[in-house]
């Protein structure tokens, strides 16, 4: 997708510190952190958001969440614990049409957010 940041990214377009990759998914750390672990997982194909993903999703779906939790043991999250997010809209604060899911760790985490 043209003026996509998160597809430059995945074309190599735009460069990102790496943290995982396979056939599905791409990972990379988050150019503003908000926390000392703040990685950001994103499908290879273009979808705007989760509002977009179709039930023939489902492979990347599982793929996403299958690479969140081996992302999580390699980082040393899995254990203390760490968050998912995912924004949806204006709203729910997405800036970036492209789906991810922000994986944040490293230190105690407030809830609920503002
Ligand atoms: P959103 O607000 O859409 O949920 O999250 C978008 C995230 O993408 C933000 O946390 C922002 O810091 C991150 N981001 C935006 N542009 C870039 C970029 O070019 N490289 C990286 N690594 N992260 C980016
Ligand atoms: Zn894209």
């Amino acid at each position: 997708m043209e003026n996509c940041i998160f597809c430059q990214i995945i074309e190599g377009k735009i460069p990102s510190n790496k943290v995982y990759e396979d056939e599905y998914v791409l990972a990379f750390h988050d150019i503003q952190p908000v926390a000392p672990t703040h990685v950001l997982v994103i499908p290879k194909r273009h979808i705007t958001s989760l509002m977009e993903l179709a039930p023939e999703d489902h492979v990347i779906a599982g793929k996403i969440f299958s690479s969140i939790q081996t992302i999580a043991r390699e980082l040393g999250l899995a254990e203390k614990g760490f968050r998912v997010v995912n924004n949806i809209g204006k709203d729910g604060g997405q800036t970036v049409y492209h789906i991810h899911f922000h994986l944040i760790g490293g230190r105690t985490l407030t809830w609920p957010p503002g």
